[in-house]
């Protein structure tokens, strides 16, 4: 069995995202592990890395969530040679309807960033941006909602295996020692939907010794997933910190990114106000923290 890295280009035009980390599995079958941003130039870009390798046509796409930089690409694969999708049946919903789900992921954030005290010029830009790119992409077919999966092959048997946190159906493929994690585990920090379940998945993903990311540095060791838990830890304390005395969202992202925050560049402080949201929510479980009259106040010194 071989595993082969495949890096695709995240578009430049939208000026958030990064290269999308791509996996070939060759063993009796061949397996392509997400696919990359759907563009024309990538089109290109991965069929040539796939023939150069000796892996086209590729048989089965295994995807590890349903955001458009991980599955864009599929639907351009699957008509070219007819390769098999599949997708956790909690995320499969995300292949069918992306445009909703981009328009809505925006409003959501318009919502949240104003509420906290943001001025939001220039997002309707990237939004529409967004939209004309995701209807330029070709739609899979049809594509296989699994609740488990496992493969067959001759160097092992691949399953697997529930990792969410970034996405309700954020899979990693697993076989042997090895883990291909999507976007539950980059290196440094992970955009998170929901910390409680991504603390859970990263317990699960540290047996494995060779941890193979969505994006950035591969492939990561148990020690780079322990960092970045106790980077999660840090930065929660450092939220209860940003409020111990009430601050609105606005003044949390700013003590939190504050690098970032002095740019005044509210497209780069997408990602930044949506993690400092899922730190708030995560306090707000555990009891350490709370929202009153739009601000948010700490109710322990340390978590
Ligand atoms: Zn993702």
């Amino acid at each position: 069995m071989k595993i082969i890295p495949i890096t695709i280009p995240f578009p430049a035009a939208f000026g958030l995202g990064k290269p999308a980390n791509c996996y070939v599995i060759k063993d009796d079958q061949t397996l392509l592990i997400d696919t990359g941003w759907d563009s024309p130039e990538n089109r290109v870009a991965l069929k040539k890395a796939l023939e150069s390798i000796d892996a086209w046509p590729p048989e089965t796409i295994l995807l590890t969530h349903g955001h458009i930089d991980h599955f864009g690409l599929g639907g351009y694969l699957q008509q070219l040679t007819g390769a098999e999708i599949m997708v956790h049946k909690e995320d499969a919903h995300m292949l069918d309807d992306y445009e909703e789900d981009l328009v809505r992921w925006y409003d959501k954030v318009m919502t949240d960033a104003i509420e906290g005290g943001f001025e939001t010029d220039g997002l309707e830009d990237v939004r529409s941006k967004l939209l004309l790119a995701s209807k330029a992409m070709l739609k899979p077919v049809s594509f296989t909602a699994f609740e488990d999966l496992k493969i067959e092959l001759k160097g092992g048997t691949l399953k697997s295996m529930g990792v969410p946190g970034h996405t309700p159906g954020s899979v990693a493929y697993t076989i042997r020692e090895e883990a291909f994690s999507g976007d539950a585990a980059i290196e440094n920090t992970v955009n998170v939907e929901d910390l409680k379940q991504e603390f859970l998945s990263l317990q699960k993903l540290k047996v494995f010794k060779n941890i193979y990311p969505g994006h950035d540095r591969m492939p990561l060791s148990r020690q780079d997933i322990e960092a970045l838990e106790a980077h999660f830890v840090d930065r929660l304390d450092d939220v209860l910190g940003a409020c111990r005395d009430g601050a609105t969202l606005r003044q949390i992202v700013d003590r939190m990114y504050f690098a970032m925050a002095q740019e005044q560049n509210v497209i780069k402080m997408i990602f930044p106000i949506k993690q400092t949201l899922a730190y708030l929510h995560y306090l707000e479980g555990e009891g350490a923290a709370g929202k009153k009259e739009g601000r948010w106040f700490a109710f322990r010194e340390r978590l």
